[in-house]
């Protein structure tokens, strides 16, 4: 399906109405204070069209985990002040996700005006899917923007349920313009990849994207694999990988998917190893069959760095998810910010290369090269979900385009 989205609405069709916005303002916070703002402003373009036009603007997110009750340190009103000045202009706190005081606050709004409800999550209907929760929401408004990618693998009664609650009222649910971007760029890459198209997937666990390797193995032309996932591969293949983290209930899963994927997934031949995963560790390049019995691998070696480097400079269409070591750990980080340095220069040469997972995008940015690649996603396990080919609940809620 091809949801609609926000920009194929007339904008004289949004001046004085009501919108209700899922937005994923999901930042972290420390200390009450927001140490990173991107998903803020990733949701700008959207919020700024929609003030253009001249709409009353009524923003909904969640904020980390506070289970259905309302934990003051899960609040959204630091991410209301950091919004209003990122929009330069007032945005109007309402300290409730509902009742009456939510209900006062949107007949309160003019036409150009935002207010952002408290955390969505306060309530426990929220990750429920309650369609009580959703209906009152959705009688707020008058039409649904969904830019919420971060949760739209999930249905909840501020996604789906608020889409499919608009929807039943004989409004409109539509894509937001992040929402559309994350599903464009993500989408074309899986449906029309200009080839050679190389993913490289790493990260902790093999678990957690088995079926991303499988959706991905008939589509690209190389899986160039790295991070602890590739020692499960290892010890599919037979190899000694000493004290390294190693998914031992996964690893016939691995002997499996090797057989059927033949030289198109690629292994590291050699690792950076060590006793212990910690600063100041002192570390080897060894091959892949040279680990010792108490060595942990930590990252990849030069000479896999190298083979990954020409892959993706020979590359049109890049995928990427999953840092190839312990990054946050600088005698393991120099695999993943090559890896990131190759793929930013392929696209400064004209090739699409998309990254997705929070990891992999802090990776990225700590390797300077965020600005350069294609589009780095905003959702981790959303654009896992999609990349392995699942329905997203929260998009798949949406109008159609007719
Ligand atoms: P993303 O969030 O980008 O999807 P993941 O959450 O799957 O990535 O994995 C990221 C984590 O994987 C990082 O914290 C990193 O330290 C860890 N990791 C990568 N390689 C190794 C390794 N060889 N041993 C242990 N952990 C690893
Ligand atoms: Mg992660």
């Amino acid at each position: 399906m091809t949801a609609k989205i926000l920009s194929d609405l007339d904008a004289s069709a949004l001046s004085g109405r009501t919108v209700l916005v899922r937005a994923d303002l999901n930042v972290p916070l420390e200390a009450g204070r927001i140490s990173d703002d991107r998903r803020i402003r990733a949701t700008l373009p959207t919020l700024q069209l929609l003030v253009d036009a001249g709409a009353r603007v009524v923003v909904l997110s969640h904020l980390g985990r506070p289970k259905g009750e309302a934990k003051p340190e899960f609040s959204l009103a630091p991410v209301a002040s950091r919004l209003s000045e990122l929009l330069s202009r007032p945005v109007r706190f309402v300290p409730e996700p509902r009742g009456p005081s939510v209900v006062e606050a949107v007949e309160g709004l003019a036409d150009g005006e935002v207010a952002l409800l408290e955390n969505t999550r306060f309530v426990p209907g929220e990750t429920a899917n309650d369609p009580e929760l959703a209906s009152e929401w959705a009688s707020l408004g008058d039409l649904f923007v969904n830019d919420a990618f971060g949760t739209a693998h999930r249905a909840h009664a501020s996604t789906a349920g608020l889409a499919e609650a608009v929807r039943a009222r004989g409004g409109e649910a539509v894509a937001g313009l992040l929402l559309a971007r994350e599903l464009r760029f993500l989408g074309d890459a899986l449906r029309q990849p200009e080839r050679p198209f190389v993913a490289i997937l790493g990260g902790a666990k093999i678990s957690g994207k088995i079926d991303v390797i499988e959706a991905l193995l008939p589509r690209v032309d190389r899986l160039l694999i790295g991070g602890a996932m590739a020692n499960t591969f290892f010890r599919a293949l037979g190899l000694d990988t000493g004290a390294s983290l190693v998914e031992e209930d996964r690893v016939e899963l691995a002997r499996g998917t090797l057989e059927r994927a033949g030289d198109k997934l690629v292994l590291p031949g050699d690792c950076v190893v060590a006793k212990d995963i910690a600063a100041g560790a002192s570390t080897r390049n060894v091959a892949r069959d040279q680990v010792a019995p108490d060595d942990r691998i930590g990252d990849v070696g030069t000479a896999t760095v190298a083979d990954y480097e020409r892959e993706i400079a020979g590359a049109k269409t890049l995928v990427w998810n999953g840092p190839m070591g312990v990054f946050e750990v600088e005698e393991f980080a120099a695999g993943t910010l090559a890896i990131a340095e190759a793929v930013a220069k392929a696209c400064d040469g004209g090739a699409v290369g998309v990254l997705g997972g929070g990891d992999s995008a802090a990776a990225a940015e700590r390797a300077g090269v965020a600005d350069r690649l294609t589009h780095v996603s905003t959702g981790g396990g959303a654009s896992l979900e999609f990349l392995a080919g699942h329905v997203l609940p929260g998009v798949a809620a949406l109008t159609e385009v007719a």
